[in-house]
C-alpha cells in the first residue's frame, strides 16, 4: 500500500488523506509517494486509451489510497473533479505534434483539475470528521491559482476559502475571476503586493487564536491533493499518443512552480509511455540555471507576460530533487529552457497565422507561447525524433489584453469564461497585517 512520505525525512509516513488535510508536512518537507504502484497499473496501461478521463483517474489513484478512509470514495470524487475534457488536439499527423488543451475547466486553466480534486477529496474527509472546528482555506494569489481554488470550494458546506490578492496587480480577467464568488468564499484586496499575501497566510497558520477556533488548510500547490491528479492527464494523452504512432510522447510543459512537471515525471515514474520531458520557463531562469551549472541559485522573482509562471523559487524543486537527488540526474530525466517577454510575443503573432487550428483557436496563451516557443528551438533532429505534446496551460481569452494586439482580433470569450463574468462581484479591502485579517475571518 502506497504510503507518503516527507520529502526531508522518509521516515514521516501518512496516508493519502492525511497528506491533503496537512497540505505541509510538519517538518516542512512536502509529501511524496514512498513507492510507486506499477504492478498494479500495468493493465491500466495496457487498455486505458479506451477510458473515459473519470475511469482513468480512478484506476491511477486508487492505488494511492490504499485502505485510507478515502479509499472508497475515489471512484465518486474523479467523477466530480474529472468533469471536463483535456482533448488532445492533432498539429501534424501521425502523433508528431499535439496540442493538449487543459483549459476547458471552470476557470479555463490547467489548475481547475487539481483544485477539484482537492475541493471533493476535502469535502468528503470532512464528513468523515464531523464536529471539528470550521475548515478554512487561505490562498494567497498572484492570479490563477486563487480564481480556481474559488470555484471549486465555492457552495461546499462546512469550508469556507478566503483568497488573498494584491490589490491593482492582477488583470481585470484575473481580478473578476477571484471576485465573483459569495457565500463561502472571501476575497480579499491587500493593499500590499503578493509577498504581503503569502506572508498574511504564513502569519495565520501560526497564530493560536485562529488555530483554536477553525481548521485551517492550504490550496496552494504544494498540496499532493492538487499534484497527484495532474498526472492524469499526461497518462491518459501519452496512451493516446501510443496508440496512435507506436511511439511513447515528449512533453513541453510551461512550467512555473513546477507542480505540472512534477506530476509528468510522476506519471512517467508509473511506467505511462512518456519519453522526453522539456521544461519551459519564462524569463524567470533558476531552473534552467540550476540544470546548466549545477548550482541551486533562488532569486526574487521577475514579472513577465507569462505572470502565473512568475517563480523565483520553485516549491515543487523539492520533489524533483527527492526524484533525482543531484543535478546530473535531474538532467539526464529533464531539459529546460527560458525565453524571454520579446520571444513570448513573437511567438505568439507568428504561429497564430500558421494552421487552420491555431487561427481558430486565436493560440496562444502567453504560457503556453513559453511551450512553443521552446519546441521552435529544439534542434530539427531533436523535434523530428519524437511525439511532441505541447502542454496548453490557459485560454487565450484570460490574456485578452496581451494576445489581442498581437493577433489583431479579439479574442471571444469560451462559454467556461463568460458564465464567470457574468456574475457579480464583491470584496473586501485588507490592511497587510494579520490584525484585519483575523477581523476578515
Ligand atoms: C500556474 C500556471 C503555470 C505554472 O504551472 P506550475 O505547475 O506552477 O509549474 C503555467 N501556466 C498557467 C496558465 C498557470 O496558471
Amino acid at each position: 500500500m502506497t504510503q507518503f512520505v516527507s520529502t526531508r525525512d522518509p521516515t514521516h509516513s501518512v496516508g493519502f488523506g492525511s497528506a491533503l488535510l496537512q497540505g505541509l508536512a510538519p517538518d516542512g518537507g512536502l509529501y511524496v509517494p514512498r513507492d510507486w504502484p506499477r504492478a498494479a497499473l500495468q493493465t491500466l496501461f495496457a487498455t486505458g486509451a479506451e477510458l473515459s478521463l473519470p475511469d482513468l483517474a480512478a484506476a491511477l489513484i486508487q492505488p494511492f489510497a490504499g485502505d485510507d478512509p478515502l479509499a472508497d470514495e475515489i471512484g465518486a470524487i474523479c467523477a466530480e473533479a474529472f468533469n471536463f475534457p483535456a482533448p488532445l488536439m492533432p498539429l501534424l499527423p501521425d502523433a508528431k505534434l499535439s496540442v493538449l488543451e487543459l483549459f476547458h475547466g471552470p476557470t479555463a486553466a490547467f489548475k481547475d483539475f487539481g483544485a477539484r480534486f482537492l475541493a471533493a477529496s476535502l469535502a468528503r474527509l470532512r464528513r468523515a470528521q464531523a464536529a471539528v472546528a470550521p475548515l478554512k482555506i487561505l490562498v494567497a494569489t498572484s492570479g490563477d491559482t486563487g480564481g480556481a481554488v474559488a470555484a471549486a470550494f465555492h457552495h461546499r458546506p462546512g469550508m469556507e476559502v478566503v483568497v488573498l490578492f494584491p490589490k491593482g496587480l492582477v488583470s481585470p480577467a484575473q481580478e473578476q475571476q477571484l471576485t465573483c464568488w459569495d457565500q463561502n468564499v472571501l476575497s480579499c484586496e491587500v493593499r500590499g503586493t503578493f509577498d504581503d499575501c503569502q506572508r498574511l497566510v504564513k502569519e495565520a497558520f501560526l497564530d493560536p487564536t485562529l488555530r483554536s477556533r477553525f481548521q485551517l488548510s492550504s490550496a496552494n500547490s504544494i498540496n499532493l491533493g492538487r499534484l497527484l491528479p495532474q498526472a492524469v492527464y499526461y497518462v491518459a494523452s501519452s496512451l493516446q499518443v501510443q496508440a496512435a504512432s507506436g511511439h511513447p510522447a515528449s512533453y513541453i510543459i510551461p512550467s512555473g512552480n513546477l507542480g505540472n512537471a512534477t506530476a509528468c515525471l510522476w506519471a512517467r515514474a508509473l511506467g505511462a509511455p512518456i519519453d522526453r520531458i522539456v521544461l519551459a520557463h519564462n524569463a524567470n531562469r533558476t531552473v534552467p540555471d540550476y540544470l546548466e551549472e549545477g548550482e541551486l541559485r533562488p532569486r526574487p522573482s521577475i514579472a513577465t507576460l507569462a505572470s502565473a509562471m512568475d517563480v523565483g523559487n520553485p516549491s515543487n524543486l523539492e520533489r524533483l530533487s527527492a526524484l533525482f537527488p543531484d543535478s546530473a540526474a535531474l538532467r539526464s530525466a529533464i531539459s529546460a529552457v527560458s525565453v524571454d517577454d520579446t520571444a513570448i510575443r513573437e511567438r505568439i503573432r507568428a504561429d497564430y497565422l500558421r494552421t487552420d487550428y491555431l487561427r481558430a483557436h486565436n493560440i496562444w496563451c502567453p504560457h503556453t507561447s513559453v511551450a512553443a516557443e521552446a519546441l521552435a528551438r529544439l534542434p530539427e533532429a531533436e523535434r523530428a525524433a519524437h511525439r511532441w505534446v505541447l502542454v496548453a496551460t490557459a485560454h487565450p481569452a484570460k490574456f485578452g489584453e496581451i494576445v489581442e494586439p498581437l493577433i489583431g482580433r479579439s479574442v471571444p470569450m469560451p462559454d467556461n469564461l463568460a458564465q464567470l463574468f457574468q456574475r457579480a462581484t464583491h470584496k473586501r479591502p485588507l490592511e497587510p497585517t494579520l490584525a484585519s485579517l483575523i477581523e476578515a475571518m
